[in-house]
């Protein structure tokens, strides 16, 4: 079975297509679907991941995107955004003795966020933006 990668502007499109033709989409793999039922009308052997789909979705401003997540034993590590490969900004609240401390991380490009334990992303929720 030969696969074959569409490119990103094909996928834009198809995302587009697919929340406009369905409007909010309450899981990832439902979203990939539908896009890739809109891929397939160009051609048949397109494949796409899940991943692919979401960051796509969020780095061209396409989505309202709703994470829900679940708290786990690890320790948050800063960096890269897991939702979007975005950068996460540190969350600091000012403490009694006049310093600050780190409450958490933020993602401002979709808007992910975690405490000091990794919040693992659970569920997607994609509104048409
Ligand atoms: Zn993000």
């Amino acid at each position: 079975m030969a696969y074959r990668k569409p490119s990103d502007t094909e996928i834009v499109e198809a995302i587009k297509d697919a929340l406009h033709r369905h409007g909010v989409v309450s899981s990832q793999r439902k979203l990939t679907e539908l896009v890739l039922r809109e891929l397939h009308r160009h051609d048949p052997d397109y494949s796409v991941s899940e991943v692919r789909v979401r960051r796509i979705a969020i780095q061209n401003d396409l989505v309202s995107i709703e994470i829900h997540g679940r708290d786990s034993e690890e320790k948050t590590k800063a960096g890269e955004c897991p939702v979007c490969g975005g950068k996460t900004k540190r969350l600091r609240n000012l403490t009694v003795y006049g310093g600050t401390v780190t409450q958490g991380y933020k993602c401002l490009a979709c808007g992910y966020w975690t405490g000091l334990r990794h919040r693992v992303p659970t569920l997607y929720v994609f509104s048409p933006k």
